[in-house]
């Protein structure tokens, strides 16, 4: 006998708050915004998004990374990538940075325009233990490197990670094999449509919503909010009267002690402070 899938409720809500980061950029942080807004392996969600080039344009200049992963996706705008490795990428409109800092990277991420919109999510995932000492790594995903899935009844949804199995397709996401397993999904939904997606037992899971709204069971989700659910099999998520754009983000739990202190993510007090020397000492990236 199997069990019915049961569907995913809503355990808690996350308001995304005001804040800056980097050289000034103002976002709004949802995950990782305070006091138990982590959702293990995810550790922090940033959305910027301005058309005032002063909320921007000073972008991050360089800075470290240890022991997770950043994932940037650009709705609008125009990003470039420096590492102390001599690595650059551009990231443009629709594209996504996935990068594995590891042991460590140095590196800056700077808005190249000087008007218009700029549009986007930055992400950090968690590492386990024993993959967070790993060299750092790159993935950069084009636009057309993103499977679209465009609904019969208009609205569309971007797999940048996992995959989407309709009536007689299935949609692969560039990003595969993973031990955290995410699923990350970009959903835009006209009014009042809905949108299922499995999401296994024992995953963690989110929505969130950056337009219009959503309503999860009788629970109105609002923009620039984030829906935690429950453990289950699947989600189900309705658009609000103004039809909605949110993202779907689940992961396989770590389970292990987090020691964080601003860019380092660690297990233990002790391998922060391994951290912070080794990036004094010029060995971060070399160790
Ligand atoms: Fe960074």
């Amino acid at each position: 006998m199997t069990q019915p899938l049961m569907r995913r409720t809503i355990a808690s809500i996350i308001n995304a708050i005001n804040t800056s980061d980097g050289a000034g950029v103002r976002l709004r942080r949802s995950l990782g915004s305070g006091e138990g807004t982590r959702l293990d392996p995810f550790l922090m969600l940033d959305e910027f998004s301005s058309e005032n080039p002063g909320d921007y344009i000073a972008g991050f200049p360089s800075h470290p990374h240890r022991g997770f992963e950043t994932v940037t996706y650009i709705l609008d705008g125009h990003m470039r990538h420096e590492d102390h490795l001599g690595n650059q990428g551009d990231l443009k409109s629709g594209g996504v940075q996935w990068m594995t800092a590891g042991r460590g990277i140095i590196h800056s991420e700077m808005p190249q325009q000087e008007e218009g919109r700029m549009r986007g999510f930055q992400l950090w995932i968690n590492l386990p233990a024993k993959e967070k000492m790993k060299p750092a790594g790159y993935r950069d995903i084009t636009p057309e490197e993103i499977p679209v899935h465009n609904l019969s009844g208009g609205g569309q949804i971007k797999i940048i990670a996992g995959s989407l199995q309709t009536a007689d397709q299935l949609f692969q996401g560039p990003i595969a094999g993973l031990t955290t397993e995410p699923i990350y999904l970009d959903v835009s939904l006209p009014a009042e449509s809905s949108f299922s997606h499995p999401v296994a037992a024992g995953m963690n899971a989110m929505a969130y919503v950056f337009e219009g709204s959503v309503q999860i069971d009788e629970t109105s989700i609002p923009a620039h909010t984030a829906a935690i659910f429950s453990d289950g099999g699947y989600v189900t998520l309705q658009a609000g009267a103004e039809g909605t754009r949110f993202l779907l983000l689940a992961g396989r739990p770590i389970n292990e002690p987090i020691a964080q202190y601003g860019p380092f993510v660690m297990n233990t007090a002790a391998e922060i402070e391994q951290a912070v020397r080794d990036y004094q000492s010029g060995r971060l990236t070399t160790i």
